[in-house]
């Protein structure tokens, strides 16, 4: 270590590592901050769309989510069982060879998707038409304005 007085680079690095992880953990609250209502109350006026092969095939407004149901549908010869209750929606049932979509379980986040592969079917939750959530305060421009200050 003759040159560590001259040159102490490795401190210098844990500083500026240090630093990166206080950025890191700061972002990281602001993040959850903005995004916090959205954990708490998932699918606030969303609503969730149900694709096959990129068209919409079924619409499950927000009023529907926000109660409970099923509905079937078909997909390139497989068979599917949609449930939804309280806000979340999954794909329950499904003949398609790898089952991932069935997997992923509930989803109910705005932009969560369960995807069948096989059947080309995309179960997604997205912002409804009247959605009450600001759209500023999604924009991942806004959020950035905010970490910079
Ligand atoms: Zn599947």
């Amino acid at each position: 270590m003759v040159f560590a007085h001259q040159s102490p680079p490795w401190y210098r690095l844990l500083k500026w590592g240090d630093y990166l992880i206080y950025i890191l953990i700061t972002c990281g609250a602001i993040v959850l901050f903005l995004q916090g209502p959205l954990f708490l109350k998932p699918v606030i006026g969303g609503e969730a769309l149900v694709r096959i092969d990129g068209l919409v095939t079924r619409t499950i407004s927000a009023a529907e989510l926000a109660g409970t149901g099923q509905f079937d549908l078909d997909a390139h010869g497989f068979h599917y069982t949609v449930e939804y209750a309280q806000g979340q929606v999954r794909i329950s049932h499904a003949d398609c060879p790898d089952q991932v979509c069935v997997q992923t379980g509930w989803v109910s986040r705005q932009g969560e998707v369960a995807a069948c592969v096989p059947g080309s079917l995309i179960l997604s939750v997205e912002p409804g038409a009247n959605s009450p959530i600001d759209p500023a305060s999604t924009d991942p421009d806004t959020a950035v304005d905010v970490v910079l200050k």
